[in-house]
């Protein structure tokens, strides 16, 4: 499936040339389909005249801006493979992030001139500049009329954020993302008529996948934010300017504690979100405003959407992430088939089109994730309900043993979320001598409340077997959390060593 895909630039200008695909609100530049295809061709010769051949890597720092589009359809129509990078991360970082792809040069924007020459100077890599190379490259007249597309080359790689370790970096490939535009398409009932934006970080798969790709290819157009702005999103979304919408958790967080929350139809919109736990209180404090917060469930690794709640049952099922969506096989490791609704955990392995060929020139991470049918291995461990729905248990990672007992820090989680005076927990095991292991807890503290860590306890005990209950309960002002604000739990686990 999809083993041969159109170049995705140049097919759309072909339907849609005149639809407007990128408003650049960074730039203040509207981009048509024709404008970017445009732009990509005469990009995708000025690599090959750099010196570029297919299978090379090119680097790029950047915000978010058209231009990061634009290098991608260029890379797809030359087979050259892009690595975004974390801007947050420090040079020392970058270093070794980079090593596996060898980049053969380094494309930056104004802001990030000096780490893009550092790094180049560290790693070997040629400097381009976005104002200045790339724009000359974008005005060439393109070389010849648009190929087809191996729908499994590498076309760019991921280095996933690292909440359980060592960095990997997870190739992507044309086949992938129309994978996922069926999927979250589907799934959303995207249409060329919608409107999207752009503004979770673009060197992590949402920044790519959710939703800016699949509207590009369904003909939908997108406005680009340079970063995460609450109050522009919220205007933004004021203004009617939105119809679909994808945040993480930590950015419905934000919106509810925002003040220019009342300003917005919140009915307007639909809303997906993902990447980490949704708690009931965020679900039900939207829904108050006629917002519906669909959860779902996926992973660098596969594409990413695979699970999304339906809209009718998004209240009735609080805490689920849906169904598997039409183009990805589920199951779960070690339980029996047909006892799946028996509501037996197991960890849950993926396959179809929308799942990675593997981790670029490691082929020994690629086959601890892939086994020899083609199953993602997720490290997630999930179970159905009866009804069908999928729950995620949590991470095997982060689940921990007391007294003998597996403890899953998310179930705890949900307990803590729902006090009033908890606006978000996290819990983490640490040694103890007695039990092996207990947990932790961390807690921000709503506005103006001052939760009671015995009293904390107490409501854990109401609700939890005893040896889940956490034994420490720690309040913090934030916690320290990944670009795509999920908790770093190995640094929270530090801070109690
Ligand atoms: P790394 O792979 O380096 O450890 P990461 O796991 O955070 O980083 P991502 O691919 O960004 O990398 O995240 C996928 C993971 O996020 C999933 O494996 C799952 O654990 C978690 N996740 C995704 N969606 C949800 C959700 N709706 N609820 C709970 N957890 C989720």
């Amino acid at each position: 499936m999809f083993d041969r895909v159109p170049d995705m630039a140049a097919k759309r200008a072909e339907i849609s040339p005149n639809v407007v695909a990128f408003r650049d609100a960074g730039t203040g530049r509207d981009w048509t389909f024709a404008e970017i295809d445009r732009a990509a061709s005469g990009m995708a010769r000025g690599l090959r005249e750099a010196g570029y051949a297919k299978g090379d890597r090119l680097a790029i720092i950047c915000l978010n801006r058209a231009e990061f589009f634009i290098a991608l359809f260029a890379c797809q129509k030359s087979g050259v493979i892009l690595c975004p990078l974390n801007w947050r991360q420090p040079l020392r970082e970058l270093v070794v992030t980079v090593r596996p792809a060898a980049p053969r040069g380094i494309l930056h924007d104004a802001l990030h001139t000096r780490r893009a020459r550092a790094l180049a100077a560290a790693s070997g890599m040629v400097v381009h500049e976005i104002e200045t190379d790339m724009a000359r490259w974008m005005r060439l007249d393109p070389s010849g009329p648009a190929q087809a597309v191996d729908g499994d080359r590498p076309w760019y790689l991921l280095f996933t954020s690292g909440t359980t370790g060592r960095p990997k970096a997870v190739i992507n490939t044309a086949r992938m993302a129309w994978a996922n535009t069926v999927n979250i398409g589907q799934a959303v009932g995207l249409t060329a008529r919608d409107a999207t934006v752009n503004y979770l970080p673009l060197f992590h798969t949402a920044g790519i996948n959710l939703y800016t790709l699949p509207a590009f290819l369904t003909g939908a157009s997108t406005t680009i934010l340079p970063r995460f702005d609450a109050a522009a999103l919220l205007a933004l979304l004021a203004s009617g300017q939105v119809t679909q919408f994808f945040g993480v958790p930590a950015i419905y967080q934000a919106f509810s504690l925002s003040p220019g929350l009342d300003a917005v139809d919140w009915s307007r919109a639909r809303f997906g979100c993902g990447g980490a736990p949704l708690s009931e209180p965020l679900i039900r404090f939207f829904a108050a405003r006629g917002a519906r917060v669909l959860n779902g469930y996926g992973l660098t690794e596969s594409g990413p959407t695979v699970f999304l709640m339906d809209a009718e049952h998004a209240e009735q099922k609080i805490g689920s992430v849906g169904r598997p969506q039409m183009l990805t096989e589920v199951r779960l490791d070690g339980v029996p088939p047909g006892s799946e609704r028996a509501g037996m955990a197991g960890e849950v392995l993926m396959r179809g089109p929308n799942v990675t060929p593997g981790y670029y020139d490691d082929p020994a991470a690629t086959a601890a994730a892939i086994d020899a049918d083609g199953w993602l291995h997720t490290g997630d461990v999930g179970r159905w309900d009866a009804d069908g729905y999928f729950h995620l248990v949590d991470r095997m990672t982060d689940m921990f043993i007391s007294g003998g007992e597996n403890v899953y820090p998310a179930e705890v989680e949900r307990i803590l979320n729902d006090h009033p005076s908890v606006l978000e927990a996290a819990v983490v095991g640490v040694p103890d001598d007695r039990w092996g292991e207990v947990g932790a807890a961390f807690l921000i503290a709503r506005p103006a409340a001052a939760p009671d860590p015995a009293e904390l306890r107490a409501w854990c005990r109401d609700r939890l077997a005893a040896y889940k209950v956490p034994k420490l309960v720690n309040l913090l002002d934030d916690f320290p959390r990944t670009p795509a604000g999920k908790v770093r739990k190995p640094e929270l686990r530090k801070l109690l060593t």
